[in-house]
């Protein structure tokens, strides 16, 4: 007798596994401001202190990780390497495309975000999929693949556990490498105890251990794997993927079908390159000398080879990547999606990612969403910056962002998004404070104010004046008293 799928994976599936949560979408950019979304946050003091001491740690990380090594060599090649490769783009995707045809994988191109949808929700239909499991991908986050895959009947099982518990709380990824940095172990214990339909021991291992026993079950059921891809290298057309949790390496190899769904910027022209971007994006993105897993995606399994897929597809997503070429935000493209901006970045460490409104939070979100989704539902993200160029310091591909940050709000001056009142309140601004005698003067006038303001040296939020700016916060003028 053959085996059913709830029997293959062991024990029977706990109750609440039985059908994945549905997910939102990352479409709020439309329906909400930059300030209703991050006032969402800082409504959850929990959150923002657990975002403070994420970022703080992770930051420490990478920081002790390059201890004794010439950092900035390092950084230095790596832009090297991301400015050649982005400049001869065309050149490699073509080089990759050829090395993995050559090797059996099927490619795909997909102009935008529907046509990404699009072909992967055919190949679930052409192949009878039902059941798939999925490694994190920032891509599939970004075509909404999720939703198109449930409306052709397919059931997706994050398998990244951050991912895996933003799926089942229907909440979105809060940090590119960290997806649940916005979360409490307590609110994990509670959902997880929900889908164990008992109290489960409120402590990580046993949290760890019941996830794992469902998603054993997911991997060993699946009809396919969907992964992202951090590196495709030309010189060999792999896919390059690195994970902490094996989770990649099971999505990948594991389920007879493995689709990657990957952007096209991802190129790297040679294998020997990893030896400069790798430690990179471990050390930016974790502080790791090297991530746990590092797999290495050549095309389906070949004859005589025990495992890997029978089958395996690659959709190269565009999604407005090409048109950054050769313009003045091409640099963008540079981006290894470490997560290192968003560690430092004092907007970002106080409202999360949540309040960029789509996929990517922090300097690099405030970047490349007005660029993907377009000036008139994004434009606003450029000002989510104090354009202090700690983003900058950090980036391991040296990314200026904060000169696209500024480019980005000329181009929104230069196409008249940026309303009459604040135009006109800048170029005074601009009068006053280039004559030194009326700076002077302007800033001895707001300190008299503030201390007029204050009471025991401190501005609250009863203050009526400066209501939206101490809303979250004490204005501490002078020293705050004890
Ligand atoms: S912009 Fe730089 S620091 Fe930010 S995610 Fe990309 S590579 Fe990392």
């Amino acid at each position: 007798m053959s085996a059913t799928r709830e029997d293959v994976g062991g024990t029977p599936l706990p109750p609440g596994w039985a059908k994945p949560a549905h997910q939102p979408d990352a479409f709020e950019l439309t329906t909400t401001t930059f300030a209703e979304r991050a006032a969402k946050t800082m409504a959850r003091p929990f959150a923002r202190g657990a975002i403070a001491n994420a970022t703080d740690h992770a930051a420490a990380l990478t920081t002790a990780r390059f201890v004794g090594t010439d950092h900035e060599a390092l950084r230095e090649e790596a832009r090297k390497i991301r400015a050649h490769a982005i400049a001869n783009l065309p050149d490699y995707l073509d080089q990759w495309i050829d090395q993995a045809e050559r090797k059996g994988t099927i490619v795909h191109y997909a102009a935008d975000e529907s046509e990404a949808r699009r072909i992967v929700a055919q190949i679930c239909t052409d192949q009878q999929i039902t059941r798939v499991v999925k490694s994190k991908s920032m891509a599939s986050e970004e075509v909404s693949l999720n939703s198109a895959l449930e409306a052709v009947g397919v059931d997706i099982y994050e398998t990244d556990l951050g991912e895996f518990v933003v799926q089942a709380m229907g909440d979105r990824p809060g940090h590119v490498i960290a997806p649940i940095l916005h979360r409490t172990k307590d609110e994990v214990h509670e959902l997880f105890s929900a889908m164990a339909g008992h109290e489960l021991p409120n402590e990580a291992e046993a949290l760890t251990a019941f996830a794992r026993e469902g998603l054993r079950h997911a991997f060993l059921t699946a009809d396919a794997g969907i992964s992202g891809g951090n590196f495709l290298i030309a010189e060999t057309g792999d896919v390059l993927l690195v994970t902490n949790e094996g989770n990649g390496r099971l999505t990948t190899s594991l389920p007879p079908i493995h689709i990657a769904l990957v952007g096209i910027e991802k190129v790297l022209p040679r294998r020997r390159d990893l030896a400069v971007l790798l430690p990179l994006l471990t050390g930016h993105g974790t502080g790791q000398q090297i991530t746990t897993y590092v797999s290495v995606s050549a095309g389906p399994r070949r004859q005589g080879e025990p495992d890997g897929p029978e089958q395996m597809h690659v959709v190269l997503l565009d999604a407005g990547r090409s048109a950054l070429l050769g313009g003045e935000f091409e640099e963008a493209l540079h981006c290894i999606r470490c997560g290192a901006c968003q560690n430092v970045c004092p907007v970002y460490r106080q409202v999360g990612g949540h309040a960029y409104g789509w996929v990517y939070g922090g300097p690099i979100g405030a970047v490349l969403t007005p660029l993907f989704r377009g000036q008139e539902e994004a434009g606003e993200l450029a000002q989510a910056t104090t354009l202090c160029g700690a983003c900058d310091d950090v980036c391991p591909v040296k990314i200026p962002l904060h000169d696209l940050l500024l480019n980005l709000r000329r181009r929104s001056d230069a196409e008249g998004h940026v309303p009459r009142h604040e135009q006109v309140a800048f170029a005074l601004w601009a009068q006053v404070w280039s004559r030194p005698l009326l700076y002077r003067a302007s800033t001895a006038v707001a300190r008299g104010s503030l201390r007029a303001l204050a009471r025991n040296g401190v501005v609250s939020a009863k203050s009526p004046l400066l209501r939206r700016w101490t809303a979250g916060r004490d204005l501490v003028v002078g020293k705050r008293p004890r």
